[in-house]
């Protein structure tokens, strides 16, 4: 039996994990879960965000669904997060954004996909100040894009491409004015893509793609960047679907994938009950489908855009007023599956 790493996170974090639970066992797939703690849960429970139990389990298991976690303001902790990304060399991160038939959108036709290069970058993590007299008069941050990350992300991006059936890849970068960091991600992108010649390949400036994604995001298939413009090109595009509470991300590396929602611990709405567990119950769909559990991926999908489209038995951030709460939502997935 498959065993993976359970993090049940913070604020809202046990009720949605709870759900993606119930839902992924209604769908018949027998897992082992392995409960451990990270984030404030962790802090509460022995002082450390990250235990050393928690990382071996994910070592051990190699996979991990994930529940959000605070990030402590003060108190001197690194981001788990990011913590987790250079762990496990968790290079890809991987957001589906797909339009959901029943949201109240723009656009019914995205259908895309941001693969994002999620350690390297602008946020390699090497930025100091330059101060005189204790006083800050500038701030430097080195982007690092080696040849290695570039090529192991632009082939993820066509790699997936293949897999899942998508036509596109579109690279995005700033080579106009960063010549050498974006500059070596074009020219990778442009050495590989020849390799894949059943997948169409071309390249947008950033800013222009998110013009165009706001004009026009169907002309859009797999994106694949660097990590900033994919920090924020990634977010633009949940925008397009409807929001935070829809969208799901996956963390793949070479040593273990975490899957999790996009959205954080929302203490605004923690222990409400109304929090959405979409955004979750996808981020297992993700993980399902990383294991070849294509049939339950899909029945659990199917089951989410229905209840979404109808609109009966969904929480208040889709339908205001709704007195339907996380575990009523649930229930109905689990009903469907
Ligand atoms: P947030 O995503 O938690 O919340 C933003 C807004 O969206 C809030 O109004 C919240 O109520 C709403 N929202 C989020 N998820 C929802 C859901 N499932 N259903 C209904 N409404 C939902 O962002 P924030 O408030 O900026 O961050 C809160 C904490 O989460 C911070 O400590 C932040 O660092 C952390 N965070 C963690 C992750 C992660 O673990 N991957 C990601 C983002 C933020």
């Amino acid at each position: 039996m498959q065993k993976i790493t359970l993090i049940p996170g913070d604020g809202i974090g046990p009720a949605i994990v709870d759900a993606a639970v119930r839902v992924i066992e209604a769908a018949g797939v027998k897992v082992e879960w392995d409960k451990q703690l990270a984030g404030m849960a962790a802090v509460d429970a022995c002082n450390n965000p990250l235990p050393d139990a928690t990382l071996a389990s994910i070592r051990a298991n190699r996979l991990c669904l994930k529940g959000p976690l605070t990030t402590p303001v003060g108190g001197g902790y690194r981001s788990v997060n990011v913590t987790l990304r250079q762990e496990f060399k968790l290079y890809a991160n991987v957001r589906p954004a797909i339009s959901f038939e029943g949201t109240d959108t723009a656009f019914s036709n995205v259908n895309l996909v941001t693969v994002r290069e999620n350690t390297e970058g602008l946020y390699a993590g090497i930025e100091h100040f330059i101060t005189e007299d204790g006083y800050k008069i500038a701030a430097e941050s080195v982007a690092v894009v080696t040849r290695k990350g570039c090529e192991r992300i632009v082939e993820y991006a066509f790699d997936y491409a293949k897999r899942t059936g998508r036509k596109k890849v579109t690279l995005v970068h700033k080579a106009n004015i960063l010549k050498c960091t974006s500059g070596l991600f074009l020219e990778i992108g442009r050495e590989i893509a020849p390799r894949y010649p059943d997948i169409e390949f071309n390249d947008v400036i950033v800013d222009a793609c998110a013009m165009k994604l706001v004009m026009n995001p169907g002309a859009f298939d797999v994106m694949v960047t660097t990590n900033l413009f994919g920090d924020i090109i990634s977010d633009l595009a949940s925008g397009l679907i409807g929001g935070l509470g829809l969208t799901a991300g996956a963390n793949i590396g070479a040593d273990a994938a975490i899957f999790e929602a996009v959205h954080g611990s929302a203490p605004d709405i923690a222990h409400m009950g109304i929090a959405n567990p979409i955004a979750m119950i996808m981020a297992g769909v993700m993980m399902l489908e990383h294991m070849g559990e294509l049939d339950a991926a899909r029945k659990i999908e199917q089951a989410v855009r229905d209840v979404v489209r109808e609109g009966t038995h969904v929480t208040p951030d889709l339908k205001p007023g709704s007195a339907v709460g996380t575990q009523a939502m649930a229930d109905e997935l689990v009903r469907r599956v």
